[in-house]
């Protein structure tokens, strides 16, 4: 057998994870894992984006005598994965449809010198293939994205459903399902699916605790949008837009701000869309405004920031799109614009589906989704409940918990607004609605005569943001709701609160520092760096642009921001120094190293 520059014979988990990978410490519940696979147990492991799932069956692919075979249903993942794991010297291989060198990868398994192959969930059904695999030495099966094996899962793949045949055909061996969404359903069927005793599962927590979250109400939504963006510093981000045109419109409004922007979405022609996609992944500043059809087989690890401007499906959806941002551990904002015409949409769609039971759940989860958005305190609370872990105490890195909104009781003025919907004949919009409340004399409202209402002018209390916002809240609420042209009718919930039984309490607009506060903390690459680190840091990363370029390789491959931070902060001054920063394993040191020392030197 010949031996391999990363599986050294009889290395520990923990020598490989600093030798190879050049961390030093495990993350979460990656040690335990990794020492059950090593041992030859089974495991599906349910972890967040980020937690570092990749090394769980690495490792022990390292460990183990022979090559784990990792299945992956997405073949830009696995070219990405396979880039990583060769610039870390892993002897690292992929099969599938879009693989040009095949016949070496074989070749290599066949001779036992690869540590790591991914295939294509196709290819590890057909019988060929099982063929080759029952002649090699296998270390393990990893099963990337299980979900896909359960057709409760939000991807079903029905090729994952032949998967337990070739498990079956490597009696021994272990088995590692992983993914980072599964309720309890898909959870079970995987599982079984895949032939994993129930006892074998662990699940991490869902929370993210580097992703702040924030939530604003529409204003001006692309205004918003656009200083939101300009406040994170030139940082790669993800916009997620509703339609193909709003794609296009976002784009060309934070192009026309000097942005490097790019629109994606399924209209495009293959050949932009690949080429877009391929771009932001190489880009250290590139921001994609896109549908959600962009995203899933992305492993970019620096996004950092999510942008979403209207609502997504659900809590679900939104937990899945803000999870692209920040998965290298370092800072990042997942940042949320809705107005209450987003929730008159969704609720509109659903009431056109005709299964009453699929319309009592979708309900279930559009006001769960409401229930974050118009939350006071911190949005981890509904966020990480919904996935049934509790947060205990705030966060202290969401909106609310940075700047507490202060309430007040608006009960009064929520029946003053509603009285008004009311007596004006629940057909107008809330800018009619508004200007009947503070008695503007506009020429609609005289010309309906509403100047002659008892409600005209009786709403000295709030000024027009309030009274929106209000609106906006009784909407979310269901008092308020919102026919096909925007004329508001008294809804459900109406009547309690006319009548005084449920009180309003509104949170106050907040002051113009408090919001600039908030985004104080943007998650700009350069944000944790040292103001006397900073010339450095931006040396090595002009350095990182350089090589990566020369590899064709995208920057965060050759090494992380976090990586570079520690880099410009330690100031290492040998080759054996820059060897304990964290994120330099023994191959980038070799191949990198003299690189780098010359420039911390010069820095
Ligand atoms: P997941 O698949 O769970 O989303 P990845 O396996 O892609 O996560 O890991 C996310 C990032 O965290 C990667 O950049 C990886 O290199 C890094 N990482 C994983 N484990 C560790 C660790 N123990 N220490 C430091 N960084 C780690
Ligand atoms: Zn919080």
């Amino acid at each position: 057998m010949a031996s391999s520059p990363a599986s050294a014979a009889a290395a520990s988990p923990r020598e490989i994870l600093t030798r190879v990978f050049g961390y030093p410490a495990f993350r979460g519940l990656q040690e335990g894992i990794i020492d059950d696979v090593c041992a030859g147990r089974d495991v599906l492991a349910i972890m967040p984006t980020g937690a570092g799932k990749s090394l769980c069956y690495q490792i022990p692919a390292l460990v183990r005598p022979g090559c784990g075979l990792v299945v992956s249903p997405l073949i830009a993942l696995m070219a990405d994965q396979v880039r990583a794991l060769r610039a870390n010297g892993v002897r690292a291989g992929a099969l599938n449809s879009q693989s040009t060198d095949s016949d070496a990868t074989i070749a290599a398994l066949r001779d036992n010198d690869l540590d790591l192959l991914y295939v294509a969930p196709e290819r590890a059904a057909m019988p060929g293939f099982r063929a080759l695999i029952a002649r090699a030495e296998i270390a393990l099966i990893a099963i990337d994205e299980a979900h896909c094996v359960s057709q409760w899962g939000h991807d079903f793949r029905p090729e994952y459903r032949q998967l337990k045949g070739l498990c079956d055909d490597l009696p021994g061996v272990p088995r590692i399902a992983l993914t980072a969404t599964a309720d309890v359903t898909t959870r079970a069927d995987i599982l079984e699916q895949l032939g994993i005793a129930r006892d074998r599962m662990v699940v991490a927590g869902f929370d993210r605790p580097n992703i702040r979250y924030e939530v604003a109400p529409r204003q001006d939504g692309m205004r918003q949008l656009t200083t939101f963006v300009a406040a994170q510093g030139g940082a790669p981000g993800i916009v997620y837009a509703p339609t193909r045109a709003a794609t296009e419109k976002v784009a060309a409004s934070l192009a026309a701000q000097g942005v490097n922007a790019r629109a994606y979405h399924a209209g495009l022609d293959p050949v932009t869309r690949a080429r877009n996609q391929a771009d932001f992944v190489t880009s250290e500043d590139m921001v994609m405004a896109a549908t959600i059809a962009f995203g899933m087989g992305i492993d970019k690890p620096d996004v950092r920031f999510v942008a979403h401007l209207g609502l997504p499906k659900s809590i679900e959806a939104y937990y899945q799109e803000t999870g692209r941002a920040g998965r290298d551990g370092d800072p990042a904002v997942a940042h949320l614009i809705w107005g209450a015409e987003d929730i008159a949409r969704q609720r509109g769609f659903i009431a056109e589906g005709s299964d009453p039971g699929r319309q009592a759940e979708e309900t279930r989860r559009l006001n769960a989704l409401i229930a974050f958005l118009e939350t006071a305190g911190c949005r981890r609370v509904p966020l990480l409940s919904y996935f049934g872990d509790t947060q205990a105490s705030p966060c202290g890195n969401c909106d609310n918990c940075l700047a507490p909104p202060t309430l007040r009781d608006a009960t009064e003025a929520a029946r003053k607004l509603l009285s008004a919907v009311y007596r004006t004949g629940e057909r107008f919009g809330v800018g009619h609605l508004i200007d009947v409340l503070t008695g503007k004399p506009a020429e609609k409202v005289v010309k309906f005569g509403h100047d002659r209402l008892s409600v005209f002018g009786i709403g000295g209390d709030l000024d027009g943001e309030g009274w929106k916002a209000l609106a906006r809240q009784l909407e979310a609420a269901e008092a308020l709701v919102r026919d096909e042209h925007g004329g508001l009718k008294l809804g459900p919930a109406a009547r309690p609160i006319l009548k005084g039984e449920v009180p309003i309490a509104l949170r106050e607009a907040l002051p113009k520092a408090a919001r600039q506060s908030r985004q104080a903390r943007a998650a700009a690459t350069t944000a944790d760096v040292a103001p006397g680190d900073l010339a450095l840091f931006e040396a090595l990363r002009a350095l990182r642009r350089e090589l990566a370029a020369a590899a064709a390789l995208p920057p965060y491959v050759i090494f992380h921001d976090s990586t570079l931070r520690a880099m410009a902060a330690a100031r290492p001054k040998s080759l054996a120094e820059l060897g304990r920063v964290p994120g330099v394993g023994a191959s980038k040191l070799a191949t990198y190293g003299e690189a780098f020392l010359v420039a911390i030197r010069r820095g």
